[in-house]
């Protein structure tokens, strides 16, 4: 693997750090208040392209690799996570998944809109009885109609973007088969009559995110909103999580790089003992910490893109990135946090709300658990879920 970016890479990079410096950076903290980042931002990253990413131009897409798409997350998460997580979804988790799973007509219908941005997705696999064991989700699509709709009944928590997003990628049982046998996936468009949403609202982070739960009532669907074959619901959102977990961990990379630039800012500037903190060993430590663990996180993460863009296997690497990426991140946005003392536990300073952010990296798209679990059956050969 080359670790030199080409000048395409090192071009996307630039425009992102740019954009986020200019258009997010200076906000995130208003919006973390507000409990919503401005709605205006979804066009923003629609006209630069940041949400086609990898997707292939014919469908409105702007193409580029994943090392880009990596490198655009990670700028983006530095600048506030909660829009990072706009794109993640929408784009990581729905349009590629669209892109990979989709039949034409699906393709040609969604995705030149999630890619411009004039439409957002929403990733729907979590309920409330049903989490890391998604296996057991219990909401259920009957046929009817003769065959030509599904009838859907049931309940998601947690969803990123649900009050927002206009296409629901659903997962639901179809068939009788026990755990995730029986699933299949529907692109639901949000506006359909039986769909509600609601705001969870008071998160710990991510505040300027919509996170809803989504509750389903004789939803009708056409059989045609089915993506990929009936009963193959699980594969298709497994893969859509083994890529969407390489899009966390860049996000988590830009996390821990935006601490580490606060912890260096402030060490300049603070004095203590007659001198800058930056001068006392003890908070090098803490700087040098958080720089191994920015450099140690990129490179995982960097290695499931190559991984991916050369077609090769990836799911393990991109279980690994995500743990170690959303740990360090944590250990990252605290380390920060020490350096600024007293300072950094009120908003005025950055580190309290990255590690607010950090926090629910290594919850949500499979715990830290998990990922070990997922690690283990892969060295083991033995599955322990
Ligand atoms: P549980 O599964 O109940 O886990 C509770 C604890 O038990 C955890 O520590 C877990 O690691 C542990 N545990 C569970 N099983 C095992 C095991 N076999 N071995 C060891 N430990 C275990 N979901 C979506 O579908 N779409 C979204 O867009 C989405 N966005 C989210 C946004 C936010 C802000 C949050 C908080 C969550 C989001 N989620 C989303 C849901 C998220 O993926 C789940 O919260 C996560 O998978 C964990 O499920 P749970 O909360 O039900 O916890």
């Amino acid at each position: 693997m080359n670790l030199e970016l080409s000048e395409e890479q090192t071009a996307v990079r630039r425009l992102a750090r740019d954009f986020a410096d200019r258009e997010i950076a200076p906000y995130a903290a208003d919006w973390d208040r507000a409990e919503s980042v401005d709605r205006s931002i979804v066009k923003k990253l629609g006209d630069l392209g940041f949400l086609g990413l990898t997707v292939p131009e014919e469908y409105g897409g702007s193409g580029g690799d994943h090392l880009s798409y990596c490198l655009v997350t990670e700028e983006l998460g530095r600048g506030d996570s909660s829009v990072r997580g706009i794109v993640s979804v929408s784009l990581g988790l729905v349009a590629k998944t669209v892109a990979a799973w989709g039949s034409e007509e699906q393709k040609r219908e969604w995705l030149p809109r999630l890619c411009s941005g004039e439409a957002l997705g929403c990733f729907g696999l979590t309920e409330p009885g049903a989490g890391s064991d998604a296996g057991s989700l219990t909401t259920r699509a009957v046929r009817s109609d003769g065959g030509g709709a599904y009838v859907v009944n049931g309940s998601k928590m947690f969803i990123t973007n649900g009050t927002w997003a206009d296409v629901v990628l659903l997962f639901a049982r179809t068939g009788d088969e026990p755990g995730h046998r029986g699933i299949s996936a529907f692109l639901v468009p949000a506006d359909s009559p039986g769909l509600t949403r609601r705001e969870v609202r008071g998160k710990l982070g991510l505040r300027g995110q919509a996170t809803a739960e989504l509750v389903l009532e004789d939803v009708r669907v056409p059989a045609s909103s089915m993506l990929g074959p009936e009963g193959k619901g699980f594969p298709v959102a497994m893969s859509a999580l083994a890529k969407g977990r390489m899009s966390v961990a860049a996000g988590c990379v830009g996390i821990a790089q935006a601490a580490l630039e606060a912890a260096v800012s402030y060490a300049a500037g603070r004095e203590q003992f007659g001198k800058p903190i930056a001068g006392h060993q003890l908070v090098q430590e803490l700087i040098a910490d958080i720089s191994v663990d920015v450099d140690a996180a990129r490179l995982l993460t960097w290695r499931v893109a190559d991984l991916i863009d050369r077609g090769r296997p990836f799911a393990t690497e991109s279980a690994t990135a995500k743990l170690f990426a959303s740990e360090a991140a944590v250990r990252a946005a605290g380390n920060a946090l020490q350096v600024h003392g007293g300072y950094g536990y009120v908003d005025e300073y950055p580190a309290g709300k990255l590690l607010r952010d950090a926090r629910v990296m290594t919850l949500y798209e499979g715990t830290s658990q998990i990922q070990k679990l997922l690690i283990g059956r892969a060295r083991t050969g033995v599955s322990a879920f």
